[in-house]
């Protein structure tokens, strides 16, 4: 049975991630697990830019994928960064098994503002479920509202949910192999049924 690890990486408050794995289960109708990767932050610290680059980070979390190992989303609360940009909240693969999201952004403190607790939580499931979802084949969607839709700011996180629009939720393909019933029969209306 294939799992969504949720992996925290040198992650100081855990206190988020129960929540995280139980909403990301149902929104993905999937498992989720904790998992514990090795990954090395110091090795893809960037000491000019004082960032972490979230693309070395993807490619130590998926290094070595346990077998049931569905997807594996990294979760931390450096700074990251990929080089044609200032920062990133996440990246994923598209279609592939890994994503990372940090926190750091998403605290209301990194701003200045008082901390707010629930909209950090808030704001981590929607990156989470966003990075995931180009993991399931999914691009930018600029349906309002859209959890695919891109996010620059804060602010843009704030303005999305944390659900998919119709169209993206048709489009997140699951990597299952053909069933045997849809090769040996071709009559006409056995397609209609799903
Ligand atoms: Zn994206
Ligand atoms: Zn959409």
């Amino acid at each position: 049975m294939p799992f969504i690890y949720i992996v925290p990486i040198e992650l100081e408050d855990h206190s988020f991630l129960e929540t995280l794995e139980v909403l990301i289960s149902d929104i993905f109708h999937m498992r989720t697990k904790r998992g514990e990767f090795k990954v090395n932050l110091q090795e893809v610290f960037d000491a000019r830019r004082s960032q972490y680059n979230s693309s070395l980070v993807l490619q130590q979390l998926i290094a070595n994928p346990p077998r049931d190992a569905e997807k594996i989303l990294g979760v931390l609360d450096v700074d990251l960064f990929i080089p044609i940009l200032t920062f990133v909240f996440g990246e994923a693969q598209l279609g592939g098994t890994g994503a990372v999201v940090s926190m750091q952004r998403l605290h209301n403190r990194f701003y200045g503002m008082a901390e707010d607790r629930e909209l950090t939580a808030r704001r981590l499931l929607k990156e989470a479920v966003h990075e995931l979802g180009h993991t399931f084949g999914l691009i930018h969607c600029s349906q309002p509202g859209c959890v695919m839709n891109s996010s620059t700011y804060a602010e843009n996180i704030d303005q999305k949910s944390s659900g998919f629009c119709p169209l993206c939720q048709k489009g997140i393909k699951k990597e299952e192999p053909p069933r045997a019933a849809h090769r040996l029969f071709t009559f006409p209306w056995w397609n209609k049924k799903d």
